[in-house]
């Protein structure tokens, strides 16, 4: 079971999810726990050790590091009552937060001095979210008579490549977790860090933001548990963010295809590699509601059940800038995508949807926005004297995407789609359909793009109103 940073928010929520916890085990179930830091811990992490390496004010960080041990030590004196071997519980929990959050003042004010940030700075910082939360809710376990003990993602035995801020499990994660998990769940609750994990020289990485879902899937297939369930604060995964269309429902069955390309197109209630682990052995994945657990929820499983939706869900991916490439001299020679392609790869530029039309003269593509700059600059760079005449950039872009098993060999979709938004008025700037034909994307300017989303929500019937 993982809990997401609202569901652990502060001391009472993780009182409540310590409770809930104990009562599936007390129902006969063998539990483990992942956590997510508190939320808006880690963005905050992440902003002050950005703020370090500009400025390198340490006066803010002492700040900050104050603020953050008040909202840690007020969570533990909420979450946790009683005593251990005579100790309060809660102060042996707050006394083990000071000694990590001191390590984390001293590595924001070096990074004050060095006035440099790298990515592997930023995994370990934005590491101590996770880090200071798994205590306190092992803690609140203690303190309701459950045995307890927190692990980091890497104590845990999830070791992983060396791709800071994206880290993936290595194959020797899966034994690992297995064997220093499984003992523990005869006697009580372990409670391990979401997001985190350890590269194989001991140094602490990241699976990528919202990466705690992912870890939970790891750990789940690593002890080949009978499902792997998030609760989060809403009722599932919905027909589309709710934030866009506060009429979406909770789709109660999908499959591990369609939960997969939601997540890929930018349905941020999943990371985008949650399912993958829990594919390798066929284990449902639920998403839950923490704060009303009695609600079904979303299970994901792996057969699709025939559906009388041919659309599931609607998605959007934001931060994405549109690049165009065009000149004459592209039609008819050989190997322009090829260098387009390579020269964006050798940039580390993260390519999200490519069109070229028949006639040529010019290529478009959707990338990551953070990529932009490098993308254009090297695009530039590779054709400096030749073929392309003009490239030109778009940063207020979106990528919609209408995903459902239910499309594939169904006629009629994309005009469905596209008829509705020619009818609101919505420019479409590119389309992709993947032989796949689970989803049809496409980018829109970022203005059109919540108008966009409602218009297919309420075509496809998502809002329950056909
Ligand atoms: P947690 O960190 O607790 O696991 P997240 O905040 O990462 O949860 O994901 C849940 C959020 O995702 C919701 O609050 C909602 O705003 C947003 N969201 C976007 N698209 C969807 C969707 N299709 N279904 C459910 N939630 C969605
Ligand atoms: N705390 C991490 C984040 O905010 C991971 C997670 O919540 O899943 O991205
Ligand atoms: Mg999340």
């Amino acid at each position: 079971m993982k809990f997401g940073g609202t569901s652990v928010g502060d001391g009472s929520r993780m009182k409540h999810v310590a409770e809930l916890a104990k009562e599936y085990r007390d129902s006969g179930n063998e539990v483990v726990l992942v956590t997510s830091a508190l939320s808006g811990v880690t963005d905050a992490l992440l902003k002050y050790a950005k703020e370090a390496s500009e400025t390198g004010k340490t006066s803010s960080i002492k700040e900050f590091i104050a603020d953050l041990t008040k909202q840690h030590h007020r969570a533990a004196h909420d979450a946790i009552d009683g005593t251990k071997n005579g100790k309060k519980i809660a102060e042996v929990v707050t006394g083990e937060l000071d000694s990590r959050i001191e390590e984390l003042e001293k590595a924001l004010i070096g990074i004050c001095y060095l006035g440099e940030l790298t990515v592997r700075s930023i995994d370990y910082i934005s590491s101590y979210g996770e880090r200071l939360a798994a205590p306190i809710l092992c803690g609140s376990l203690n303190s309701i008579g459950i045995r307890s003990r927190s692990f980091t993602g890497g104590e845990a035995g999830i070791i992983t490549s060396e791709e800071y801020g994206n880290a993936r499990p290595l194959d020797i994660t899966y034994s690992l977790v297995k064997e220093r998990i499984e003992p523990m769940l005869k006697d009580g609750i372990p409670v391990i860090t979401g997001f985190i994990g350890e590269s194989e020289a001991g140094i602490i990485t990241t699976l990528g933001r919202g990466g705690s879902d992912f870890s939970a899937s790891i750990i789940g297939a690593a002890l080949k548990a009978d499902e792997i369930w998030l609760w989060k604060e809403v009722h599932g995964i919905l027909t589309t963010d709710p934030r866009i269309v506060p009429e979406a429902r909770t789709i109660p069955v999908i499959s591990y295809i369609e939960a997969m390309e939601l997540s890929y197109f930018g349905a941020k209630v999943l990371h985008p590699r949650t399912i993958e682990p829990a594919i390798k052995h066929g284990i449902p994945v639920r998403v839950k509601n923490t704060f009303d657990p009695s609600s079904p929820g979303t299970i994901i499983v792996k057969d699709l059940k025939q559906s009388k939706d041919i659309v599931k869900a609607v998605t959007v991916i934001r931060n994405v800038a549109l690049i165009n490439i065009s000149g004459a001299w592209m039609v008819g020679t050989i190997g322009v995508a090829a260098r387009v392609f390579t020269t964006l790869a050798n940039a580390g530029v993260n390519i999200i949807m490519i069109s070229q039309g028949s006639s040529e003269a010019n290529i478009s593509l959707v990338v990551d926005e953070s990529h932009l700059d490098k993308a254009v600059k090297g695009i530039k760079a590779e054709f400096k004297n030749g073929i392309i005449k003009d490239v030109t950039q778009d940063r207020n872009i979106c990528v919609v995407a209408v995903v459902g098993a239910g499309m594939a060999n169904t006629p009629g979709v994309a005009g469905r789609v596209f008829g509705a938004l020619g009818k609101a008025r919505v420019n479409v700037i590119i389309i992709s359909q993947g032989s796949s034909q689970h989803n049809i994307s496409f980018a829109v300017s970022g203005d059109d793009a919540a108008k966009a989303v409602q218009v297919l929500h309420r075509e496809f019937g998502l809002d329950g109103e056909k």
